[in-house]
């Protein structure tokens, strides 16, 4: 099985949303990327911080999805990266609330030897300054580098995030931050931007409706699943991106075809995130789970387009 480096945070989240409202729960980018890629057949490992204020029990549960943990650090009398958000009717909007950096402001990671020839590297969002140094350590260029980064560091690390975008083979991001990255309304020209940063390959999310990915000469869209009831949009980007990459993991085939059943177990897995609240859902899914939701996609998208009614 192959190795994935993930790098993000692990986090604790305040979240109110229009349905419900949680305070202080398990999350961050690192965690949800984390128990999203452990459903496929690839070996996830974590580098992350945490304080001494993070429960010992979430990381066993992590262990025990098969998620190397060794290169989590905890700092002794620390306090564990802290965000709050808000949503309100619209679920494609939020507001965040707060950002407490924490432990993650003074982080500096170590790639530990047994995952520094790792073919498979998530850049998670977190700091871009740390993102680079994951890079930097690797022994030689993975297979595959993708990154997601989000509206806290376009604004606050901007030159150190067009750095490391330079580096990268994807860019995920969702249609906000493409726009703001880049200055263009139009996302076909965001994502032409971002190719010309570096990445030949740009996926942006949209929420509910679904994602795109462009290569240099296509685009592909994904829809997301319409169900009945959203509860918590948080950390939906990240399973996303954890499917695509855990999916890319097994096999490392980058076609497009291939590329196009990552964006769709991308889609497939943050339709369970967001059934519940924070990382609720995703701790109990199983294989079966997804799998049996991918005819659900198929139903979805596919469609014979009869010319009969054309013809004179
Ligand atoms: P998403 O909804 O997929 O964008 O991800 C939400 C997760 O990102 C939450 O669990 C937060 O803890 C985490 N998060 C929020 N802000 C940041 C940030 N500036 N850097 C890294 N992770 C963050």
């Amino acid at each position: 099985m192959n190795q994935l480096l993930i790098v993000g945070t692990v986090a604790f989240d305040s979240v109110e949303t229009p349905f419900a409202k949680a305070d202080h729960i398990i999350a961050g980018s690192a965690t949800y990327i984390g128990l999203a890629a452990s459903l496929f057949n690839c070996k996830p490992a974590l580098i992350s911080v945490i304080g001494d204020d993070f429960p010992e029990s979430a990381l066993r549960q992590m262990e025990d999805r098969g998620i190397d943990l060794s290169a989590v650090k905890r700092v002794e009398r620390g306090k564990t990266f802290y965000w709050s958000g808000k949503y309100g009717n619209d679920l494609n909007v939020r507001e965040t609330l707060v950002t407490d950096l924490n432990v993650l402001a003074d982080f500096e990671p170590v790639v530990p030897e047994h995952l520094r020839n790792a073919p498979v590297v998530m850049l998670g969002n977190l700091d871009p300054e740390v993102q680079l140094s994951v890079l930097e350590q690797m022994e030689h260029r993975p297979r595959l580098v993708v990154l997601d980064t989000m509206n806290y560091w376009i604004n606050h690390s901007y030159v150190s995030l067009l750095k490391v975008i330079s580096r990268v083979d994807v860019v995920a991001l969702n249609d906000e931050e493409a726009r703001q990255l880049t200055g263009e309304y139009s996302l076909v020209r965001a994502a032409q931007k971002i190719q010309n940063m570096g990445p030949s390959i740009v996926l942006i999310k949209k929420g509910e409706h679904g994602a795109l990915l462009f290569n240099q000469s296509h685009i592909f869209f994904a829809p997301a699943l319409p169900l009945e009831e959203v509860f918590d949009p948080t950390g939906a980007g990240d399973t996303f991106a954890g499917g695509f990459v855990g999916y890319l993991s097994q096999t490392l085939n980058l076609s497009f075809e291939s590329l196009k059943n990552a964006v769709i177990s991308g889609s497939n897995l943050a339709s369970f995130c967001v059934e519940r609240m924070g990382t609720e859902r995703m701790w109990d899914l199983t294989r079966s789970d997804i799998l049996g939701r991918i005819e659900r996609f198929k139903d979805l998208t596919q469609f014979q387009f009869e010319l009969d009614g054309f013809s004179s």
